[in-house]
Formats: C-alpha cells, sequence, structure tokens
C-alpha cells in the first residue's frame, strides 16, 4: 500500500494543494487514480499472457513440425527469452508441406509428424 500511495502521489503532486482543502473531491480523484491504476495492472498482466500463450502455441506446432517433443512449449513461460532458447535449440532444418496431410514437417524425416506417414 505504502508504494500504491507514493505512486499516486507522484501521479498527483501538483493537484494535492488544491484537492486538500475538499476532501470529498480529494478522495474521488484518489479513487479514480487507483481504478485507473489497476485498469492499467489488469492491461499490462493481459497483455503479457496473451504474448505468452501465443509463443506457447508457436512452439509447440513448430516442435511437432520439426519431430522434435512438444513438451518444450513450456519454454514460453520465459516469455521472449524462452522463445530465443527454444530457436537455438530446436532440430534445425527445413520444413516442408506433408504430401498426405498438408501440414508442415521438416525435411529428412522419416514419418510425418501429423498424420504417420512416409
Ligand atoms: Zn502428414
Amino acid at each position: 500500500m505504502k508504494k500504491i500511495g507514493l505512486f499516486l502521489s507522484l501521479l498527483l503532486g501538483p493537484a494535492l494543494p488544491a484537492l486538500a482543502q475538499n476532501d470529498a473531491a480529494a478522495c474521488g480523484v484518489v479513487g479514480a487514480a487507483i481504478v485507473v491504476y489497476l485498469l492499467f495492472l489488469l492491461f499490462a498482466v493481459a497483455v503479457g499472457v496473451t504474448i505468452v500463450v501465443i509463443i506457447f502455441k508457436y512452439i509447440k506446432k513448430d516442435a511437432i513440425s520439426r519431430g522434435d517433443s512438444p513438451g518444450k512449449a513450456w519454454f514460453a513461460l520465459l516469455g521472449l527469452i524462452g522463445l530465443l532458447i527454444y530457436l537455438l535449440t530446436r532440430p534445425q532444418g527445413n520444413l516442408m508441406p506433408c504430401p498426405h496431410c498438408r501440414a508442415n514437417r521438416m525435411q529428412g524425416l522419416p514419418r510425418c509428424p501429423h498424420c504417420g506417414n512416409p
């Protein structure tokens, strides 16, 4: 709570002397600032979760296409660093569409990881 109070005093610094003369107005402004702060936090968390989910889906799809363990998708919890680790450690090779199921598979795999056809 001390940090929120410090943040609000920095945010509202210039307005505080005027607000101090009217308790109801000060209370309303501080309440609105808290709501805006919480909405900003919620937005930041939502953006972070969305980025992690997108990275998770990308790694899972790419790992399956390369015949690698889809469990590597958990690198996504590390965010962009996890994506970088995956990109550096994944099996290297070109992805080509499978002639049977049209899903991407890495060149040189004995069987398609999606449909199992050679
Ligand atoms: Zn296939």
